[in-house]
């Protein structure tokens, strides 16, 4: 669709002095299209993820132009980009908006989802797609309803070395799997008090990207039979959690938010044939004695990249399995009270 010849930045091409995301020129500055209009996209919830990494990534999609941005905060506003103070105001005065990507909390997803949705818009959603399963089967039925495209994103599945590991696992015999996820929340998670509320979901809001990760290269479901989950005293989402899941192999978690220094975001993994390492959180991956596979993080360019091939394919893609894991752990896990947390 828009893969044809080098992407152009900034907006006007130099060479043929034509608007670059209503088209593409190939090396020679040849015009290739033009090709279909960018979509429209307004981005929801001016936060850490969205100066970090979704206003860069969508620049640099050329199927997708930031049209308008929404947040209550004033001052949460990208240079250039006309702001709204909600999803509401911005759809009422922005009609020609075809597209939403949601880079809020999970508590605050479902309701701008299902406003976008009911008029009309493609939607993207960060991950965890929402707080409870069955508000993300509501969306999926209100996409279907709407005829637009739905997208539950896992950016953690989008890094470099992800598709490796799988490829690796997919023809071997695996013995274990173990994920060890550890991170400083006072370094990760500054002050986000919506991480510690209920529907935030705690040190899964970290943990549910590995699970995303072995949901995506198990070759085999797994599914919960046992968690333990330390909750601080004085908040209502756990700070570290252990998981067991049951079938053929032995396959745990381990998340903690209370890590010093360096985050460690590795799996570890054990098959008949070998060992390897997935680690720095998808980005390299090791096979021992085997060639690795690591790069640079373009997590989010290529989300941004599969909105629009969604879109383009009149597709939803909604894959549950990371948030399902998550839920049996809340639903099966036995909550132990730890010291009191504060920032
Ligand atoms: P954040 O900065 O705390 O919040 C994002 C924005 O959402 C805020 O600027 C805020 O904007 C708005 N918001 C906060 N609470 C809200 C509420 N209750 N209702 C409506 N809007 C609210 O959070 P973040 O770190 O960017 O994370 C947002 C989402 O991205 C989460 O689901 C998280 O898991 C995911 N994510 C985060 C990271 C990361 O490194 N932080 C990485 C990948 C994915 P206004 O106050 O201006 O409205």
């Amino acid at each position: 669709m828009f893969g044809l010849g080098a992407k152009v930045n900034p907006a006007v091409c130099g060479r043929c002095r034509l608007v670059a995301s209503d088209l593409l020129c190939d090396a020679f500055g040849q015009q290739k299209g033009p090709l279909k209009m960018a979509e429209k996209l307004a981005l929801v919830g001016i936060g850490k993820i969205a100066r970090d990494q979704h206003i860069p990534s969508i620049a640099d999609t050329p199927a997708l132009v930031l049209a308008a941005t929404a947040s209550r905060n004033p001052a949460a506003t990208v240079d250039g980009v006309p702001a709204y103070p909600s999803l509401a105001a911005l759809l009422e005065a922005a009609p020609e908006i075809t597209a939403v990507s949601l880079a809020t909390p999970p508590q605050a997803r479902f309701a701008d989802a299902a406003l976008a949705l009911a008029a009309g818009k493609h939607v993207m959603l960060e991950k965890p797609p929402g707080a409870t399963l069955s508000e993300v089967h509501a969306l999926e039925g209100l996409a279907a309803k709407a005829g637009v495209t739905l997208f539950a994103t896992w950016h953690s599945r989008e890094a470099a070395a992800v598709d490796a590991a799988r490829e690796w696992l997919s023809d071997k015999c695996l013995i274990s799997f173990h994920i060890s996820w550890k991170e400083d929340v006072r370094h990760w998670h500054p002050g986000q008090d919506w991480i510690w509320e209920a529907g935030g979901l705690g040190v899964f809001d970290p943990g549910i990207n590995a699970l995303s990760v072995m949901t995506a290269i198990l070759p085999a479901p797994v599914h919960l039979v046992s968690a333990d989950l330390h909750f601080p005293a004085n908040r209502d989402t756990p700070v570290s959690a252990r998981l067991r899941f049951g079938g053929p192999a032995e396959v745990t978690a381990e998340f903690d938010w209370l890590e010093k220094g360096p985050p460690a975001w590795n799996i570890d993994i054990e098959t008949r044939e070998g060992k390897a390492r997935l680690s720095q959180g998808g980005a390299r991956f090791a096979p021992e004695g085997g060639e690795e596979t690591a790069g640079a993080n373009t997590e989010y360019r290529r989300l941004y990249t599969q909105f629009a091939k969604l879109i383009e394919e009149g597709a939803s893609e909604v894959d549950l399995a990371p948030l399902r894991h998550v839920a049996d752990a809340f639903m099966l896990g036995r909550r132990v009270q730890t010291d009191p947390f504060e920032w």
